[in-house]
């Protein structure tokens, strides 16, 4: 396996900040996810002291809703995006003011609408109009007024992003055509005050001219869009999704080149629209290398030429390692210390499912294991938990442990069997009438 740069993480082999992998397995159990909450701060502040200082940051909880985690990013003056009520109650829950707070994403309930406007958030991202209709009837029944933006569509595309979301059909934003003609029709929203425009290309960006090309179109058609406009927009998100390196041959984003080459792009903007905030919002980049993913072998064996090390945690846990699409190695160690003169081996690194896409980690090279051995997959503070099949075979959510020094909190319990069964217990429905058909 290729040598990845583990010094970049500051996290090695034996302990998260100054606890030791072998005494938090033996504390809670394994699986489990841990943070270290000073990564997370180093990796922040280093984005927000690199980065040209007009632009703003939020943080897209979706990456890593956990509560705990939102407030150490938010008392770092980053903001918070949310996609669900859920996550919007987390938001608030983690320290965040409704200021602070912006809302996206397609199939937005009336519920959700109902809160946004009741608390009055920053802005409600709007992903069509007639989702604008309804925002602005929400509005109308409480006699708020409610600020959004539009999120748009462009007709550009990103080339350069690992998943595009944009410039093609998608079930995200709007045409940037329907857009611009809705411009012309902001009278027939009267609750509603257009507050900014929000583009989001795609994920895991790891070249800094994908990043500046992007701005650079999105800067360009909020300078259209404000054109049109009577008053300036108070801000623009030009999205994110700026990625980290997981698999060999990735490098990480040089973000020197990606602040000088947005430095005059923002100056620019900035000269010609004062009062215009910029934002970006990131998920990956902020928490990824925060985490590590600690699983025990549980068993060894060998399969027609092959050594297997099945752990008590796999891809229920940790789906970005087992690969959707492609299926590439994380980084990843046996953790605890290391003895001298061991010889190494190439282990397949499984979970304990009964389907062979249970693989988190391929050939991978490893000094040679024992049952018992604690196994960590790196750079895993993103799409942890939330994006994995965790009720497969009924195991449930793994435990989560926030690292400050030498403390150690446990920032969510682990869904053992008795949650499992309590969530199935038979309730009889008590059937409603059709009549109305709308489903809130
Ligand atoms: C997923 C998502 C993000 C975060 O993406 P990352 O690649 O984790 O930074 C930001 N904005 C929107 C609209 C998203 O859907």
């Amino acid at each position: 396996m290729h040598q990845f740069n583990f010094e970049t993480t500051a996290l090695h082999a034996q302990q998260i900040e100054e606890v030791t992998y072998l005494r938090l397995a033996k504390s809670i159990g394994t699986p489990f996810y841990a943070y270290s909450c000073a990564q997370l701060k180093h990796d922040l502040q280093k984005l927000m002291s690199t980065m040209p200082e007009e632009l703003n940051f939020l943080y897209s909880l979706k990456a890593n809703p956990n509560m705990s985690l939102v407030n150490v990013i938010h008392q770092q003056g980053v903001g918070c995006e949310v996609c669900s009520l859920t996550e919007l109650e987390t938001a608030l829950c983690a320290g965040a003011s409704a200021r602070d707070i912006i809302f996206v994403g397609p199939g937005k309930s009336d519920s959700e609408l109902a809160r946004c406007v009741d608390l009055g958030i920053k802005a409600v991202v709007v992903e069509s109009l007639g989702e604008l209709q309804r925002l602005e009837t929400m509005a109308a029944q409480t006699g708020k007024s409610q600020a959004f933006a539009f999120r748009i569509n462009p007709n550009f595309t990103s080339e350069k992003a690992r998943l595009v979301m944009s410039g093609k059909p998608r079930q995200f934003g709007i045409d940037e055509d329907v857009v611009i003609n809705a411009l012309n029709h902001l009278d027939r929203y009267p609750h509603l005050t257009l507050a900014g425009i929000h583009v989001y290309l795609g994920t895991r960006i790891l070249l800094a001219e994908a990043v500046i090309d992007n701005t650079r179109n999105i800067l360009s058609l909020a300078e259209h869009i404000e054109a049109k406009l009577s008053h300036p927009l108070s801000f623009v998100d030009i999205g994110g999704g700026l990625g980290i390196p997981y698999y060999p041959k990735e490098q990480f984003l040089d973000l020197d080149a990606t602040a000088q080459g947005l430095a005059p792009l923002i100056t620019q903007f900035q000269a010609n629209h004062p009062d215009t905030r910029l934002i970006m919002e990131l998920g990956r980049y902020i928490v990824a290398r925060a985490g590590i993913f600690v699983t025990t072998v549980r068993d060894i064996k060998s399969s027609k030429g092959k050594t297997f090390a099945i752990c008590d945690g796999g891809s229920n846990c940790h789906g970005a390692a087992a690969g959707i699409a492609i299926r590439k190695n994380f980084p990843i160690k046996r953790l605890g210390a290391a003895s001298d003169a061991e010889h190494s081996e190439d282990y397949m690194i499984t979970g304990p499912l009964c389907t062979p896409t249970d693989l988190i980690g391929n050939a991978v090279t490893l000094p040679q294991l024992q049952v018992g051995d604690l196994i960590g997959v790196f750079h895993s503070g993103a799409y942890g938990p939330t994006a994995s099949p965790v009720n497969f075979l009924s195991f449930g959510q793994p435990a989560e442990v926030l690292i400050d020094g030498d403390t150690a909190i446990q920032i969510r319990q682990p869904e053992h069997l008795k949650h499992v069964l309590a969530q199935q217990l038979p309730m009889p429905v008590q059937l409603v009438s059709a009549t109305h058909s709308a489903v809130k």
